[in-house]
């Protein structure tokens, strides 16, 4: 019968999922601005570094509503001016992709004010 390990590994996976997609997002972008070459540069890997290290420590385990409705603001401004901007060119590329649905979902309270 199921235990509650059955929800653990549930959550991880979902955590490996979102790990996976951004690791493929912040590739996408740098390969497509910064490094053809296939390795990250310094910034982009600093910012992959970062948001590993968030969604790690997410005690949501990404399974919460949206970062908007989360007391903890985990993202600082610089990063999550960063975040987006490679979301928003990677996202459209992989939009049938779910885990990015789980992705921007969890990242939905980073969207930005912009003056129409
Ligand atoms: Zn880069």
């Amino acid at each position: 019968m199921p235990g509650p390990d059955c929800k653990e590994g549930e959550k991880k996976g979902r955590l490996e999922r979102a790990k996976k997609t951004i690791r493929f997002m912040v590739a996408l972008y740098c390969g497509k601005h910064h490094r053809p070459e296939g390795s990250l540069c310094d910034e982009c890997s600093h910012l992959l570094t970062y948001a590993l290290a968030r969604i790690d420590r997410c005690p949501y385990g990404g399974g919460k509503p949206a970062c908007s409705a989360c007391p903890i603001h985990c993202y600082r401004r610089r990063e999550q001016e960063e975040i987006r901007r490679v979301m928003r060119y990677a996202g459209p590329r992989m939009l049938l992709w779910h885990p990015v649905l789980a992705l921007l979902h969890l990242l939905d309270g980073v969207r930005g004010r912009r003056k129409g």
